[in-house]
């Protein structure tokens, strides 16, 4: 590999070379043979990747499309919503302007979501949820929540409350288990911990979920999950899939699994712990230390603003995520997720802390 990794915003992220490379392929149809082996497989390693027997769809979109496909496909009547920053409230927004009725359970940005705290809600509810919304890493806070927790007590106070996740900046680069930890519907994107070009986003759906959409009346259409099953009973998608991306999810899924899901986790809290570790004279997380996510780190510097830090380092040659939302002006982003190999994740360091420190 010779091209550095000099981009560090949280997705989309830096991308091997090999990878784009493996985009450029002829088009097939996606009703020929050919896109039929191509797609059984990438579904099977999609499967290993999220720790599923179950469900898994492919589609040509951003991850929100997923977010609101499974809103969609899975909430008739009430929703719980744990939020804690800006993407996690985006599945606020998205179940509102669906019409349901959304129950929220907020923190402070740079805060995680308490399990005791969701225990609570769910014992002091007026009504059934049929669905509680999680945010497994919220790349504006650079906070990752206790996913495997929260899950258990969903399960402990309603056996058939749906476990709705969004994975977007974690799947691939954080501990995820979707059967063991019994999730319903978890919803990734290319352009993060999966180091791809932005433009498809993943889905691993629980057979309950499945039960639940097909006793729906309404599902949209381009996220209609029973229109993707059925596409995949004949090893297709049920709308022309973005060919180009799935060519080099094949291949980068190969590489995933080869480099092994428990040594890429590792690796990515490495990441986190170098970048924690090298700031520290000079910046703080805003999170907790124990909440502090592997994929992005959110840092306020000592003595500059955030975007004043994003400024000095452009200049040097390198690109830092700027703070978000309300967080933009006080604190900036290192993404640390994906392909980025270590020593150039150091380099960088070394010349933040020359400029902020
Ligand atoms: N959820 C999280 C946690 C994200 O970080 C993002 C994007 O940064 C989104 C959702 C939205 O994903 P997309 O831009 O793929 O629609």
């Amino acid at each position: 590999m010779t091209e550095k990794c000099r981009y560090f915003i949280p997705g989309p992220v830096w991308v091997r070379p090999e990878i784009l490379q493996a985009m450029v392929r002829p088009m097939v149809g996606h009703r020929s043979s050919a896109f039929t082996s191509l797609f059984v497989g990438v579904t099977e390693k999609l499967r290993v990747l999220f720790g599923t027997k179950q469900h898994v769809f492919v589609a040509a979109s951003s991850g929100t499309g997923l977010l609101e496909g499974a809103l969609l496909n899975t909430v008739g009547r009430a929703v719980l919503t744990t939020t804690c920053g800006a993407f996690s409230e985006r599945w606020k927004e998205i179940a509102e302007h669906i019409g349901v009725e959304v129950d929220h359970l907020d923190y402070e940005w740079g805060r995680a979501v308490k399990p005791g705290d969701l225990t609570d809600r769910f014992r002091g509810r007026r009504h059934h949820f049929d669905a509680v919304t999680i945010t497994h890493n919220e790349t504006s806070t650079g906070v990752m929540n206790p996913l495997a927790e929260l899950a258990r007590v969903v399960r402990a106070e309603s056996a058939d409350t749906l476990i709705l996740v969004d994975a977007v900046s974690s799947l691939g680069g954080a501990e995820l288990r979707f059967d063991e930890w019994d999730l319903d519907v978890c919803v990734a994107s290319s352009q993060k911990a999966l180091g791809l070009p932005p433009g498809l986003a993943v889905v691993a759906v629980s057979e309950r979920a499945m039960e639940c959409a097909r006793k729906k009346q309404y599902r949209g259409t381009y996220f209609d999950f029973l229109e993707f099953e059925r596409g995949l009973a004949s090893g297709s998608t049920p709308w022309t899939p973005a060919l180009p991306l799935i060519y080099a999810l094949d291949l980068q899924l190969d590489e995933i699994l080869d480099e092994g899901l428990t040594k890429r986790w590792a690796r990515h809290r490495a990441m986190r712990d170098h970048t924690l570790a090298t700031v520290t004279s000079f910046a703080r997380p805003i999170s907790s230390l124990q909440a502090a996510s592997w994929t992005v780190s959110c840092l306020e510097a000592f003595e500059m603003k955030g975007n004043e830090v994003v400024k000095a380092m452009k200049e040097r040659g390198y690109t830092l995520g700027s703070g978000y939302g309300k967080l933009k002006e006080p604190t900036f982003r290192i993404g640390h997720m994906g392909d980025c190999p270590a020593e150039d994740l150091d380099e960088m360091l070394q010349v933040l802390r020359e400029v902020v420190g």
